[in-house]
């Protein structure tokens, strides 16, 4: 099921899943005007269901669409699209711990336009998919490729909001990597190939002693909803959070790396492969990534006080 909200983003209406209609000569399918976000719908043991954050998609969305010269659903507009879709679609939400409804709200330029230009049309939807728990109950730990060929995003870019045009260009990466049997590609700065950026739909933490660091946001780097979630926990938790450029190098000798994201929660590495050499890293229960997603999750499930509000009843 799919909630559409045409033009001015006031038409809210369910539709069943199924294909849009659009102009060939559409923005987004000519000029790659268009944004996604992604927040997940999860069910608690009593069965009551919840949003994580997606506020914080809102307002992730309306940057991404002031970056892409597009209008931008309201705050308000875009929860209730995304309650609404998620609660058309409550039958498919599985049980508490058993994974969660992913739920895609997708911002597009529509519209003939033939000369590179805004769309005169701007659609907005949201769709939605269950998925089981990612890389959870005792699956193996992820397996990074640093990638020195392609890069994610460069600086002016679009790196920064969540438009569609960065996850074209790394296809190549993420299929090369695959194929020789790792998990994921982490990409490297583009301007020195040499400081560590983020993973292809997740930002990457190294743990160093009692030291947590992770790149700075500068434009190029995706400021993730989770990503933001585990530094205010980690500071909760008493841990120091660097927010900093760090060079691959850096990966050598740190005791813990991790990624954080919508769909895999917080995930240890297991080795990271950079210029021909594995860096391997105990996985284990004791890991602070592993406190901090135990913590996290226990907000979401209504075991810690939640008390910056970042769980939402639907
Ligand atoms: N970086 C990229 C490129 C992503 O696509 C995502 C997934 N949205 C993330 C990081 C993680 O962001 P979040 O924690 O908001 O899911």
């Amino acid at each position: 099921t799919r909630c559409s909200q045409y033009g001015n983003f006031e038409k809210g209406q369910l539709n069943p899943y199924g294909n849009i209609e659009l102009s060939p000569s559409a923005g987004v399918l000519n000029y790659g005007q268009g944004l996604i976000e992604g927040t997940k719908a999860y069910r608690r043991d009593d069965g009551r269901t919840f949003l994580f954050r997606p506020h914080e998609s809102a307002i992730r969305m309306q940057i991404g669409a002031e970056r892409m010269c597009m209008p931008s659903p309201s705050t308000q507009q875009f929860v209730d699209a995304v309650k609404l879709t998620a609660l058309a679609n409550n039958r498919w939400i599985p049980p508490a711990g058993k994974g969660s409804l992913y739920v895609r709200p997708l911002l597009i330029g529509n519209g003939p336009i033939l000369g590179v230009a805004p769309a005169p049309e701007y659609t907005f939807l949201v769709y939605a998919c269950p998925v089981g728990n990612y890389l959870r109950n005792g699956t193996q730990p992820l397996t990074l490729y640093v990638e020195e060929e392609h890069h994610r995003a460069s600086q002016g870019g679009a790196g920064g909001v969540k438009s569609i045009t960065n996850y074209g260009p790394v296809l190549k990466a993420i299929k090369r990597a695959k194929e020789r049997g790792y998990s994921d590609v982490l990409y490297l700065d583009s301007v020195n190939n040499r400081y560590i950026e983020e993973v292809s739909a997740a930002n990457i933490f190294l743990v160093k002693g009692k030291v947590i660091a992770t790149p700075i946001p500068s434009g190029t780097i995706l400021e993730g909803i989770t990503r933001k979630s585990v530094i205010a926990i980690a500071h909760d938790l008493g841990y120091q959070v660097e927010e900093r450029l760090i060079e691959a190098e850096e990966l050598i000798s740190a005791d813990e790396v991790f990624c954080t994201g919508t769909a895999l929660g917080v995930a240890p590495i297991g080795s990271i492969t950079y210029k021909n050499k594995r860096i391997e890293y105990k996985v284990s229960s004791e890991l602070i990534s592993e406190q901090l997603n135990s913590t996290l999750v226990a907000i979401q499930k209504g075991i810690i006080e939640d008390k910056r509000n970042w769980v939402l009843e639907i």
